[in-house]
């Protein structure tokens, strides 16, 4: 079973001519075929855990690790880390002008597979998947991303990863902006891949009202650059009921 592990995590950000530690020591291990949710209150540094884990130019890790199978993914190119089995959703995902959902599918399912996928069954495989998602088959000639609806932007990601099978899959606000029909349908694919019990899932929001749908089997609290506290499913609730504001006093979550 592959194993991410991020062991004491530091990153930061240049902002105004200053450098700014925003992740302070992050510890967190995903095995495949578990589901996590991190949770926390905007700010914290969610988003910058998972540009982090992608290799963002704009992110500096300044101490720590990270590994998946003990192969260290921070010396990793972006390329690298997608054939190595992650997969990383943006909460703000890039507009790819002039290159169509099917072939950013196919060029990604290539790159990640070593090899083109059979062309027919392929072609079934994303029909089917699409057809899961309730996708509209045209959907496929658009361009990725450019004019997308929140929803359409989160369904495309799920799309991705069902086609894309990775062993551990980072999820940042899969479910910011969409509404309880898309919700569901978004959580749907989510839970067909979890179903597989090959794909890690790391599943990052601001609010609990996903994990209506997946049931997660651990939840983390993230305040103020690290991970506060750790628990099962029924942390989730405390904090539907309480709030961040146990985890966010005494430091500043800017
Ligand atoms: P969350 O996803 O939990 O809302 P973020 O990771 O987006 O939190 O942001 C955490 C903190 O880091 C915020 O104070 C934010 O302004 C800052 N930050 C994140 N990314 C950048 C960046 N690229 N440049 C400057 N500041 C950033
Ligand atoms: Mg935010
Ligand atoms: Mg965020």
């Amino acid at each position: 079973m592959a194993t991410l592990e991020i062991r004491d995590l530091h990153v930061s950000v240049e902002a105004d001519n200053a450098t700014k530690e925003i992740l302070k020591g992050v510890d967190l291990t995903v095995k495949q075929g578990e589901t996590h949710a991190i949770m926390g209150p905007n700010g914290s540094g969610k988003s910058t855990l998972a540009y982090s884990l992608a290799g963002h130019p704009k992110y500096t890790i300044t101490g720590g690790t990270v590994t998946l199978d003990g192969e260290d993914v921070l010396e990793m190119s972006v390329d690298e880390r997608a054939r190595a089995g992650l997969f990383l959703a943006m909460q703000y995902p890039v507009e790819i002008p002039g290159v169509s959902v099917s072939n950013f599918l196919r060029t990604s399912a290539t790159a990640v597979r070593g090899e083109a996928p059979k062309l027919r069954t392929w072609v079934k495989e994303v029909k089917e998947t699409m057809a899961g998602l309730q996708m509209d088959p045209s959907f496929a000639e658009r361009n990725v991303n450019e004019g997308f609806s929140g929803g359409e932007k989160k369904r495309h990601e799920i799309l991705q990863l069902e086609l894309l099978k990775p062993k551990i899959a980072v999820l940042d606000e899969t479910d910011s902006g969409l509404d309880v029909d898309a919700l569901k349908t978004v959580s749907e694919g989510v839970n067909r891949v979890r179903a597989t019990g090959e794909v890690g899932t790391l599943l990052i929001t601001h609010y609990t009202r996903i994990l209506k749908y997946i049931q997660p089997d651990f939840v983390h609290v993230f305040a103020n650059g690290r991970i506060a506290a750790s628990g099962g499913a029924e942390l989730a609730d405390q904090l539907e009921n309480e709030g961040y504001e146990a985890y966010t006093k005494g430091g500043a979550s800017a």
